[in-house]
């Protein structure tokens, strides 16, 4: 799967703002800095389809993108941001809750966790949740290259049993400053689109 055509089509911050839910759609999730805003650039060889993120979580819709006029990749709004108030949280909350439960068109939501640490007590809450709805299976390591290859192994498999992750389920380690491992994404994510 490659992309040639990437447009963003709608920034919402309730269901009466998202695009007609007439496509299949591929969302992204993961706590303010992970580097999602990258990896997407990344994928859709963009330098500024996301804004990577001068200021973290200040980010608080769920921006819709149409990619090669066939399916959308759905960025979702960061969460776990220290300086987010508790009615700001309250919000997140309601606005992933009200678009999982309404959306035919979404196929799997991809999570992203920092190779370098262990999945946070939050990234493990989402994990759950996505579990719950059963759009998980697809984990990225994000900022690979800040560590070895070496680290990188034995961080994959903290990260798969923190997560507690199945045989069947995918942890991807990619780099978007080394533009490392977006390949083996994409083929997941055109099986997701083929299923
Ligand atoms: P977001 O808040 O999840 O959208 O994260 P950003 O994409 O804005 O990235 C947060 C920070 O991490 C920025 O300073 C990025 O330059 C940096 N970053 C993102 N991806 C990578 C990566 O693959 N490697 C390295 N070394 N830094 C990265």
């Amino acid at each position: 799967l490659k992309i040639n055509k990437s447009d963003i089509v709608a920034v919402a911050v309730k269901p009466a703002q998202y695009p007609p839910d007439d496509m299949p759609e591929i969302a992204f999730a993961g706590r303010s800095n992970v580097g999602k805003s990258s990896l997407l650039n990344l994928l859709t060889g963009r330098r500024k389809l996301a804004r990577v993120s001068g200021s973290p979580g200040k980010t608080r819709t769920i921006n819709f993108y149409l990619v090669n006029d066939d399916f959308r990749i759905v960025d979702l709004p960061g969460y776990g941001y220290a300086k987010v108030s508790k009615s700001t949280t309250a919000g997140w909350g309601d606005m992933m809750e009200l678009y999982f439960d309404n959306r035919q068109g979404l196929r799997k939501v991809i999570q992203l966790v920092d190779a370098r640490h262990e999945p946070t007590k939050l990234d493990v809450q989402m994990y759950d949740y996505l579990r719950h709805y059963g759009l998980d299976g697809i984990v990225v390591a994000t900022k690979a290259d800040k560590i070895s290859k070496r680290e990188l192994q034995k961080n994959i498999s903290v990260i798969r049993k923190t997560l507690g992750l199945s045989g069947d389920d995918k942890v991807i380690p990619i780099s978007a400053l080394k533009r490392t491992g977006q390949e083996e994404l994409m083929e997941e994510i055109e099986k997701i689109l083929e299923g």
